[in-house]
Parts: C-alpha cells; sequence; structure tokens
C-alpha cells in the first residue's frame, strides 16, 4: 500500500457463522467485550513493502510466534469506538476520522509504521458491513470496534519492530448503565501514577492501561469504581481517571477540564463536550485542577458538578472522591443538571436524534 491510501479488502466471508438464533440470544445481553462477531480484518505490514494483504475474514486465533517482539516489549496500540444504529434505522459512526488521527499518532509515539487514515476509515466500514446484524437494536446498545496494531516481528533485539499486524474486531455491548445513569465513586490514588511529561501518555497503548490494573485493584479494594491519577512531578494536579478523562462545572456555569499537555489521552468524548459547551456560549478552560481545588471547591460550592467522559459511558457523573486523608462529594453527590444536558445532548446527535452541527456523524 505504499503507493496510495487506499486498500483493497479481500472478502472471504465466515462458512459458519454463528446461527441466527443463537445470535439473537447473545444480543439480547451482551454485557461488555465477552461477544465478539463473525469476522475480523487483518492488514500486514513489512517494512519496504508497506501495509498490504488486507482481508476481512472469518474471526479465528491468530498464531502468534513465542518471539514475536510485542510478547516482550510490548509495542501495540488501539483505539475504541462504537457503531449504532441511527434513529432512522441507518448504521452510524461518531467521529471515526478523530480514531484515525489518534491511531496515527500513538503509532507515531511508539515508534509504529501509521496506517493511513484511509484505509483505517475503511477498515471499520468493511466490519460494520459483514457483520451489520451484530449491531444491538436496543436504544441503547451498540457494536463496539476495536483496531489495534502490534509488532509481529520474530526478533528479540530492542528497536522497532520491522513487521506489524493491524486487526479489528466488533463486539456487541449493551447498556452501559442498566438502570440508569449512576454517579461514579473515584479513587485517588496515592501510591500510583499513570504518566509522566515526555512519557506515554498520550498514546493509547496496552502498556498504559497494563501499568494501570495495580491502581484499579487499589481503587476497587477502597470500594471506588475508577482510579483519578494525579499528576506525576508534584502529585498534585487532576490527569484523568483510568479510561476516562475528567470535567468540572463551575458555579458560573463554565467548564474546566486539564489541558491536553501530553500526560492525558486526548479524548474524543472530552473534545466533542467542549466544543458543545462553547457553541452553546458556555466558556471552557483548560487549565490544571489540584485536588485540593477540587476539594475546597466541592465544599464552598465553586465547583457544582464533575463528571467522566470517554466512548464506554459517553458522560457519568462523579459522585464521591476518596482518599486514604480525606472522602467528599460533589454537591450531593448525584447527577447533576448541566452534566445530565450535556449527556443527552452528545447522545441525541450520536443517535441521529437531533441535528449534527460539527458533521461528527458518519
Ligand atoms: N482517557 C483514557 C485513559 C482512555 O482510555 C479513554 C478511552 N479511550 C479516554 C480517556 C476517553 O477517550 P474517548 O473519549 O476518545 O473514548
Amino acid at each position: 500500500m505504499s503507493g496510495g491510501d487506499n486498500l483493497d479488502f479481500e472478502i472471504r466471508p465466515n462458512p459458519a457463522p454463528v446461527a441466527e438464533s443463537e445470535r439473537e440470544a447473545l444480543l439480547a445481553n451482551p454485557g461488555f467485550g465477552r461477544v465478539f462477531t463473525d469476522h475480523m480484518v487483518t492488514v500486514r505490514y513489512a517494512d519496504g513493502k508497506g501495509w498490504y494483504d488486507g482481508r476481512v475474514e472469518a474471526r479465528a486465533p491468530i498464531s502468534i510466534d513465542p518471539a514475536s517482539a510485542v510478547l516482550h516489549y510490548a509495542q501495540e496500540i488501539f483505539e475504541g469506538l462504537k457503531a449504532y444504529k441511527m434513529a432512522d434505522g441507518g448504521v452510524a459512526m461518531f467521529r471515526p476520522d478523530a480514531n484515525a488521527a489518534r491511531f496515527a499518532q500513538s503509532a507515531q509515539r511508539m515508534a509504529m509504521p501509521q496506517l493511513p487514515q484511509a484505509a483505517f476509515l475503511q477498515s471499520l466500514r468493511e466490519i460494520i458491513r459483514i457483520d451489520e446484524n451484530w449491531i444491538p437494536q436496543s436504544e441503547e446498545g451498540s457494536l463496539y470496534l476495536r483496531p489495534f496494531a502490534y509488532a509481529s516481528e520474530v526478533f528479540l533485539g530492542v528497536r522497532p519492530a520491522l513487521e506489524y499486524l493491524y486487526l479489528v474486531i466488533a463486539s456487541p455491548v449493551g447498556a452501559y448503565f442498566s438502570g440508569g445513569v449512576k454517579p461514579v465513586s473515584v479513587w485517588v490514588t496515592p501510591d500510583f501514577t499513570r504518566a509522566a511529561p515526555g512519557g506515554t501518555g498520550a498514546a493509547k497503548c496496552g502498556g498504559n492501561y497494563a501499568a494501570g490494573l495495580s491502581a484499579q485493584a487499589e481503587a476497587i479494594e477502597n470500594g471506588c469504581d475508577q482510579v483519578v491519577y494525579l499528576d506525576a512531578v508534584e502529585r498534585k494536579f487532576v490527569d484523568e481517571l483510568g479510561g476516562m478523562n475528567v470535567v468540572f462545572v463551575l458555579d458560573d456555569g463554565s467548564l474546566v477540564t486539564p489541558p491536553l499537555t501530553g500526560t492525558i489521552l486526548p479524548g474524543i468524548t472530552r473534545d466533542s463536550v467542549i466544543k458543545l459547551a462553547q457553541r452553546a456560549g458556555r466558556r471552557v478552560e483548560e487549565r490544571p485542577v489540584s485536588i485540593d481545588e477540587w476539594r475546597e471547591g466541592a465544599a464552598s460550592g465553586r465547583i457544582r458538578e464533575a463528571f467522566a467522559c470517554g466512548t464506554a459511558a459517553v458522560i457519568t457523573p462523579i459522585g464521591t472522591i476518596k482518599s486514604p486523608d480525606f472522602e467528599f462529594t460533589v454537591a450531593d453527590g448525584g447527577s447533576g443538571s448541566v452534566t445530565m444536558a450535556l449527556r443527552k445532548e452528545l447522545v441525541d446527535i450520536q443517535r441521529g436524534r437531533s441535528a449534527d452541527p460539527f458533521g461528527w456523524v458518519h
């Protein structure tokens, strides 16, 4: 594919797809990340040859040599986005071009070749087309798309690999909140940081998530749903959660969110919230917020609401904040009105129930 940005995919339909009745049963209650569709996309890369051998084929285990570089040095990146049924019956993705751009940035950070964005988008369209009947029909369900790429070269030297495999798999998922949106509780970890300046915090690479598992376990032990990471230098400023960005709503109706300085993931939901709020005339500040400012602001009423945002749960109120030294709630610990209004506005655009002023829905 060195000659152009488009890639032809050879389509090899799965000769033994899941029977319709079984599929329907799986779709009735898919949970998250346990049920997969009949197909996957694969594209190979070799140094000097570029991206080649694009295929849509039956989803199946891949064989991997024990000396494949990824198993040793974790040269791997991924993305996550959803396809869903629109109000008019069509199928849409939300801002897939932003995922394509972030995937390319992650590749650059991890010294991997960049898949052309046109080929990334084409690969998503191909899997949606062939596995369309795996998209849940329910109001809140969606087909979670997971594009990823890893160093497949068989070599133990520590250098960027010369061969890669790019894949897309798809997993139907149900409503994130079965009983309505619930505020989450968060644990401010005293022991761990997620990303240091110059590190990989802004890349969506597997290593970041492996490094976060101990902190997540600590959060669960302390009765919380998610981890809040503070900056790695001063241990003072709020970076983000383990898998979501953080936004604060002040008493004057403005929003504040930590800036993109390389230690947090540039969330597409975060960016969408900023653009929607600004369009509605709200002031949005991207600046550091210390954990003390959060605590004092919650006590004084200056910080009215706080929410987490990301593809999986869209927008989720943050109710309780805990650490070994303190515990507090934002307002009464419930779901704030600005948070819930932004959530509805975003979900309505995503589902085609209201106009799409930024051309986000593909
Ligand atoms: N931060 C982290 C660490 C994440 O894993 C995610 C999920 N991709 C986000 C933020 C939110 O990003 P997005 O809105 O693009 O899903």
